[in-house]
């Protein structure tokens, strides 16, 4: 794992409007490791990711990305600095077809030849999207939208990829499939990934690092081996009596 954090949360407070949702996360991300977030329904875990990626903005504390303050900064600019996020319930175009999800993942990018190359390689990762590259988006199963949502991520070749309930409403087969090539990406490119999962036991079996959040505030932090071993933590995430 590597050692430079690629991203900090500093005391993050972010609220919508009077609902204070997160109430002074300190997290850091370090370059080359998988760092999964776990914790109940309504702890803050999507709203920690859209504080990161820019979608919202914190009333207070800071983020820090590759070295720079970058709380504030709008989603798109941080997408065209590398960092990628793959939102809850996976938002792909439903009236484009596969392809051209892909290319509209690629906005940023104007090389045409290096755009086609990462369609080739979404497509390599997921063979299911080459078999359908002209289907609608909004037709696709469910576990062939989050793959979608996965490739037209990676069409930046993010360097932060945050991606939130990948196994959501997928069979058992679609989430190994997703948890193998997250770790695939995450060992082969070096990418770094934060991971929000309902399934806590997946998450903390290929990620290196675990925070815990409950109501908006990080109640445990450890390597995720050991939160995996935690009495407190089977109980309450990992579905032990
Ligand atoms: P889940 O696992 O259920 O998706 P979560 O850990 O991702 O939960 P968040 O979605 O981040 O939790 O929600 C954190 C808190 O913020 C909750 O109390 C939730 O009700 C509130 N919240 C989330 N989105 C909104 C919104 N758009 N407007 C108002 N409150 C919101």
């Amino acid at each position: 794992t590597g050692t430079a954090p690629l991203l900090e949360l500093r005391g993050v407070h972010t609220y919508y409007g009077q609902i204070h949702a997160l109430k002074g996360l300190d997290m850091t991300v370090k370059e080359g490791e998988i760092v999964a977030l776990i914790g109940g329904n309504g702890a803050g875990k999507t709203t920690t990711l859209r504080t990161v990626s820019g979608m919202m903005k914190p009333r207070a504390g800071q983020v820090l990305y590759a070295g720079q303050d970058v709380t504030g900064v709008p989603a798109h600019t941080l997408l065209g600095r590398g960092m990628s996020h793959v939102p809850e319930g996976r938002r792909i175009f439903p009236q484009l077809s596969v392809r051209e999800n892909l290319e509209v993942g690629a906005y940023s990018v104007t090389d045409r030849g290096l755009i086609e190359q990462r369609i080739q390689e979404g497509f390599a990762l997921f063979p299911r999207l080459k078999e359908r590259e002209n289907q609608l988006g909004g037709t696709m199963s469910g576990g062939e939208q989050q793959m979608l949502a996965i490739a037209r991520a990676l069409m930046v070749n993010p360097r932060l990829l945050l991606l939130d309930e990948p196994s959501m409403g997928l069979s058992p087969l679609f989430v190994e499939a997703i948890f193998d090539i997250v770790q695939m990406l995450n060992r082969e490119r070096g990418t770094t990934i934060l991971l929000v999962e309902q399934n806590a036991s997946m998450a903390l079996g290929i990620a290196h690092h675990g925070y815990v959040l409950q109501t908006g505030e990080i109640r445990l932090s450890r390597a995720a081996a050991e939160l995996a071993r935690d009495e407190t933590v089977r109980k309450a995430y990992l579905g032990d009596e």
